[in-house]
């Protein structure tokens, strides 16, 4: 298993260089061995202002024409970000791309406006969000990087995961049998976990120690997971700083849950963009300490 974060933290007024450079290096202070850019740039949904069709709104994006692929994915602010953080892995630690999925984008732009299709609920919207991501999707993994997508939507019920479905069954089937693609949906999944599990990817991130994440416990212990199906499990709040001690005995227990060898990753619950900034720390050395005794333990 590996350590992680789900992508975000809070955003340093600075110059934007500097600002990834120091999520960076924040990471690897605390033992984090799959770092990401820290989306110092943008919010999950404004990082994608540059896909034609969707365009800045009153609030966030809102959805202007046809949603279409980028002419050139390598020009993606998440590419090209990806150059700022790769000098800085050095084959000790693994990078990976953030890229939030078809029905979160779809929905939460189309809340901002709506041109180009019939209403929110136009099935060719969420098709058409797929299809641009797609070719992101594999830029990213063209680079090397790990690959997690997030989709908070689905445990909110926006729309049917069939279009999360359309993105990870166009990767290849190489980088979703290495576990290097990943799920991340925050919340409670109790709702939609049937139709998670029968999805084209392995690993799915979810959370276990917020509130709205507490009843996921008792989900994976009543269901099982499917065959070949693990787990990035979220054992330590993103947002409220909880001792080692208490996320090392809830690792253990998911350990005991699902099995040892069925967790891939272990991370916060979700990201740091809403976490009081200087929480963010502590919250690592927790998760660090609380990581290395349970893998003492086994
Ligand atoms: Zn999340």
């Amino acid at each position: 298993m590996e350590r992680t974060t789900i992508g975000s933290f809070p955003r340093a007024e600075k110059p934007l260089e500097e600002a990834v450079a120091e999520v960076i290096d924040l990471q690897l202070r605390h033992g984090i061995e799959v770092i990401t850019d820290g989306e110092q740039r943008a919010d999950m949904i404004t990082y994608f202002e540059q896909v034609p069709g969707l365009a800045r709104g009153g609030r966030g994006l809102r959805v202007s024409e046809k949603i279409r692929p980028m002419d050139d994915p390598g020009s993606f602010y998440k590419i090209v970000d990806y150059a700022l953080v790769r000098p800085q892995l050095g084959g000790r630690v693994k990078g990976k791309i953030t890229i939030t999925g078809p029905v979160t984008l779809g929905m939460t732009a189309a809340m901002g406006g709506i041109t180009g299709y019939s209403n929110v609920r136009d099935p060719s919207l969420y098709e058409d969000c797929a299809d641009a991501l797609i070719p992101l999707a594999e830029k990213a993994l063209d680079l090397g990087a790990h690959l997690q997508i997030d989709e908070p939507g689905l445990s909110a019920k926006f729309e049917s995961p069939k279009y999360t479905e359309r993105l990870f069954s166009a990767l290849p089937d190489k980088a979703i049998d290495e576990g290097r693609v990943s799920l991340h949906v925050c919340g409670s999944v109790g709702r939609v976990f049937d139709e998670l599990m029968s999805l084209s990817v392995n690993v799915f991130s979810f959370g276990f120690s917020r509130a709205q994440e507490s009843k996921n416990m008792g989900l994976i212990a009543e269901k099982s997971l499917r065959e070949g199906k693990r787990l990035g499990v979220g054992f330590i709040s993103n947002t409220m700083l909880e001792t080692a001690d208490t996320a090392q005995a809830r690792l253990e227990k998911i350990a005991r849950i699902i099995g040892v060898k069925n967790i891939a990753y272990i991370n916060p619950d979700c990201g740091f963009a809403p976490t009081t900034p200087n929480l963010v720390e502590p919250i690592l050395r927790n998760m660090k300490e609380a990581s290395d005794g349970f893998l003492r333990s086994l």
